[in-house]
């Protein structure tokens, strides 16, 4: 969709030029004018004809889009001395982020090399049964691990609107935040608990037991099976646990009994590469890295090693710790630089955007880099996905740990904490606990996880039993350096496992 000029300007400011674009921060893709005074940036707002953002815009956008055009710290020339990718088949290794790289180069990598990696979760069904809009129309919403706030921000007004117009939301996560806090009913339980609620609700679903252990279980089975507007959010973090076929499992064996609608929220990609895990499993074979997107935070020492002894061009916003282990950096354009077609799941078509700013002059997009053939089209991403019901899912038996670790995203994410203001909104990666699991460890002040020691914050906004890390701090970044979570999570590819 092209969007249209307003009538009437937004901005009050003295401009003499209007610009169109999509913003790709999130899943939501709200659709914004951009007005200038010569090449200046004087404002930026929300299209209020888009469906999307309906005229809003949030921080995260503007901090991406207003923010990051004048941030100081970003990478504006080569660093480093850069090479050319062989092309002589050599085993050439591309990791994708979703801030600098679209559809086309993803297809254009995958066209380019076998080995095409990304942090994306990627399904073999349908993501949703609903457009995020139609959320609103639910009367009955069970939220399992499900912060919209993080992933798609603006979608989750279609939540706080089904609340307002007296849906039935039941939350189920491991951490308070925004459906926690709009939420008829709340549970706060630990990752584990998360997914035995809804094990537990399939079989009640299904008759193979009476009832639950929560009485929420009990409600909801009855409202599924009376109330047509139902639906079930499944939010990315709980699927990056070693639980992920048992979630699949029981929604799907919920989906054979009740026409209970789902949407799977979160940081999902319809298209397939290899994963974050297959990424650091092969390194090590692998003969040139094209990396995007700061991978190296999630590598512990070794895999820092093998980076950095490796022949690699990154293409970066910030001097990140990535940056730091390529041997050739390259400033890299973001999505509001350049042509960009954008994809998540939750959207049933790609959506193209102009370039709406001048990049930096050096720098470059992927695509420039490895050869391009590929035609972006609009096409129906879900076109020939089954539903989740239509697949099976391997039944294990829900490994039990005493505690569990959550790293995720936490009110700013990777960009936030380059810059300034963003970043002050969460200067320390403390470790977040429970009072009363802090009372029974006899924990006050500090946290040690894997050799690293990590302040702690004690409060009841995350659930008994768990660790809650904000993943996004990383080392080399300028005002209060963290830990990247390569080193404290055993397998970074998982979000979400038990601490021992
Ligand atoms: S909600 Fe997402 S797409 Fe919309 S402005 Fe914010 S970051 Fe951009």
């Amino acid at each position: 969709m092209t969007l249209k000029p307003t009538k009437v300007p937004l901005t009050a400011k003295d401009f003499d030029e209007e610009r169109w674009g999509y913003c790709f921060g999130c899943g939501c893709f709200c659709g914004y004018l951009a007005y200038f005074k010569g090449s200046e940036f004087v404002d930026l707002y929300g299209h209020p004809a888009d469906p999307n953002g309906v005229g809003s815009f949030c921080t995260k956008g503007i901090t991406l889009i207003q923010g990051l055009s004048k941030n100081p710290l970003r990478i504006l020339e080569p660093l480093k001395e850069v090479k050319e990718p062989p092309r002589d088949g050599s085993k050439v290794g591309i990791f994708l982020d979703r801030v600098t790289t679209d559809l086309v180069d993803m297809l254009s990598a995958l066209e380019y090399s076998p080995h095409v990696y990304s942090d994306a979760l990627a399904l073999d069904f349908k993501a949703s049964t609903l457009k995020p809009q139609e959320w609103r129309d639910q009367k009955v919403i069970l939220a399992l691990e499900c912060e919209p706030v993080f992933s798609e921000v603006m979608f989750t007004r279609w939540l706080v609107d089904a609340f307002e117009k007296g849906s039935f939301i039941v939350s189920v996560s491991s951490r308070y935040a925004t459906t926690s806090a709009k939420a008829s009913k709340r549970l706060l339980l630990n990752p584990r608990k998360v997914v035995e609620f809804l094990i537990q609700l399939s079989d009640v679903v299904s008759g193979k037991v009476k009832k639950g252990d929560w009485e929420e279980i009990n409600l909801l089975a009855e409202a599924f099976k009376t109330v047509p507007q139902s639906c079930i959010l499944v939010g990315e973090t709980i699927l990056r646990s070693p639980w992920r076929d048992q979630v699949f499992g029981a929604l799907a064996s919920i989906r054979k009994v009740v026409r209970v609608n789902y949407s799977i929220v979160g940081d999902v990609s319809p298209v397939k590469t290899k994963g974050l895990k297959e990424f650091l499993e092969e390194i090590n074979d692998l003969d040139f890295l094209i990396l995007t997107g700061n991978p190296a935070r999630f590598m512990d020492d070794q895999k820092a090693e093998i980076l950095k002894s490796k022949e690699s061009l990154y293409l970066g916003l910030f001097p990140d710790i990535s940056a730091n282990l390529c041997k050739g950096v390259l400033p890299v354009k973001a999505f509001w630089e350049r042509e960009f077609w954008g994809y998540r799941s939750l959207q049933r078509v790609p959506q193209r955007s102009p370039a709406v700013c001048k990049p930096p002059k050096s720098a470059v997009s992927l695509k420039e880099i490895i050869p391009s053939k590929a035609e972006p089209q609009e096409v129906d991403l879900w076109e020939e996905k089954p539903f989740v019901e239509d697949l099976s899912f391997p039944e294990e038996p829900l490994e039990e740990g005493k505690l569990y670790i959550l790293a995720e995203n936490y009110l700013t994410d990777h960009l936030g904490h380059w810059h300034p203001w963003t970043h002050g909104m969460e200067r320390e990666q403390k470790v977040y606990v429970n009072p009363e699991t802090a009372r029974k460890l006899g924990l006050e002040k500090k946290l040690e996880i894997r050799g690293t020691e990590l302040p702690l914050e004690i409060t009841p906004n995350v659930a008994p039993d768990t660790f809650y890390i904000p993943s996004s701090f990383e080392e080399f970044q300028p005002f209060d350096p963290g830990v990247r979570v390569g080193r404290l999570l055993s397998e970074p590819w998982l979000r979400v496992c038990t601490f021992s």
